[in-house]
């Protein structure tokens, strides 16, 4: 069994133990040194606050566990996710999946709400020849064999419902979502759907990776995060009929308050050094904070109910974040997204302006008016906002701030002297 946390490089680490020790695990936890959690993508940590010194427990949570059957040749594979104390059992300030849950605790706390949502994952499957033409090829999924069926079996029998699957847009890209589901079990299904992925490539005989970009010139492999809100008895509270866009007020409030943010927390969800150039025009990913109208190059898209019988659209309606990517710990991208919704809750902010015009195409007086920038154009520049973000530092504390920025300016640097092309194959390596 793999006890495993969720790093700063959004990568899954850890360490095996029997399983017969479980009973005893889950009292006692299992020890890891802080500066684990600042491994970099690349599996470096060439500066930590903590050296050498200091000592966590991971605990693990028995509502994470992941099984995945042997098969012949494979044997069976067990993980479990863990949250991070310290040796007294109180909680660790550095700990991601407790990020998130503040920020969850304060939208059910303030606001009696809780957040619906799934993580949409793309990524590059090399088990599949490179044929010219297979963007949405129905083929292409027939082509991957066992694969894309594996992969859905295992999300199954481990509770994650899946939704969708298939050839995306690119050479050898795929698509995998399953549905939505609360809170802290969203981040934690999509680090599951991220290791389910990986092992049954690997079982099928080829590799999966999610890297942002897998060529400097080819499309990018997002991670979408569609979400909506829902009161504490689990009714849908994001729609009003009575509003042009369907849009509640509690909803445009928390909408608001993420807009306003995302240039600051887009270091957590953008988070690699190749991750802001994906976030360009024509790529279909995001390259301002705007709340887009069914618009597939909006950080936020409006994803609009079809007007169907069947469909209730207080239920539907949804948003949908897309400017992530594999590098942001999906406990820091729902956490932010949490996070500054609340804000906007807390502030009473009014609804947005749904775009129906691409930002960059506005007159630059019109942008301001709708508080609307283009957001960073490298890590660097996301990390410049991220570090200075007092609403953030609010939220995680300045020691996680700086851990997290410390890791990232590392990363940068081991990038400094290679080309567009070696900083896209280290991450294709990585992710
Ligand atoms: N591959 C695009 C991205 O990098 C998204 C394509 C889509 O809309 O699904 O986000
Ligand atoms: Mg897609």
């Amino acid at each position: 069994m793999m006890l495993a946390i969720c790093d700063y490089a959004s990568q899954v680490r850890g360490k095996g133990f029997p399983v017969s020790a479980l009973p005893n695990r889950e009292q006692v936890g299992m020890a890891l040194a802080p500066t684990n959690l600042m491994i970099n993508a690349f599996g470096q940590t060439p500066a930590t606050p903590w050296a050498a010194r200091g000592e966590l427990l991971m605990m693990p949570d028995p509502e994470t566990a992941l099984l995945i059957p042997g098969q012949e040749g494979h044997p069976e594979s067990r993980m479990m996710l863990a949250d991070l104390v310290e040796l007294d059992g109180s909680t660790w300030f550095g700990c991601p999946r407790d990020a998130l849950r503040r920020s969850l605790a304060g939208l059910r706390d303030e606001f009696g709400i809780q957040i619906l949502a799934a993580f949409e994952h793309e990524f590059n499957f090399t088990g599949v020849d490179n044929r010219l033409g297979d963007a949405y090829l129905v083929e292409s999924v027939e082509s991957a064999g066992v694969f894309p069926g594996s992969v859905l079996a295992v999300m199954r029998s481990n509770g994650l419902i899946p939704d969708t699957f298939l050839a995306e847009f690119g050479p050898r890209q795929f698509e995998v979502t399953q549905t939505a589901v609360l809170g802290l079990k969203a981040a934690d299904q999509a680090v599951q759907v991220r290791e389910i992925v990986r092992r049954m490539a690997l079982r099928a005989g080829g590799r999966a990776s999610f890297s942002p970009l897998m060529e400097p010139a080819a499309v990018g492999n997002g991670v979408h995060v569609h979400f909506s809100l829902v009161d504490l008895d689990g009714v849908p509270v994001t729609f009003d009929r009575d509003d042009s866009n369907g849009i509640s007020r509690l909803a445009g409030s928390f909408l608001s308050g993420v807009l306003r943010d995302i240039p600051d927390f887009v270091a957590l969800t953008a988070a690699s050094g190749i991750s802001y150039d994906r976030l360009q025009p024509d790529r279909w990913s995001a390259t301002y904070n705007n709340l887009g109208h069914l618009d597939r190059e909006a950080s936020l898209r409006l994803c609009v109910a079809p007007q169907l019988a069947g469909v209730d659209p207080a239920s539907a309606t949804n948003f949908e974040y897309r400017a992530a990517d594999v590098s942001g710990n999906p406990y820091l991208v729902l956490g932010a997204l949490a996070f500054s919704g609340l804000q906007g809750l807390r502030e009473n902010l009014s609804r947005p302006h749904v775009t129906n015009t691409a930002p960059e195409t506005m007159r630059p007086a019109e942008r301001d008016e709708l508080g609307l920038v283009h957001l960073p154009r490298s890590l660097g520049q996301a990390l410049e906002r991220f570090s200075h973000s007092s609403r953030l530092t609010g939220w995680l504390g300045s020691d996680f701030v700086d851990a997290y920025h410390t890791t990232k300016l590392g990363e940068l640097e081991s990038l400094a002297n290679l080309s567009d092309i070696e900083r896209v194959a280290r991450y294709v390596a990585a992710y």
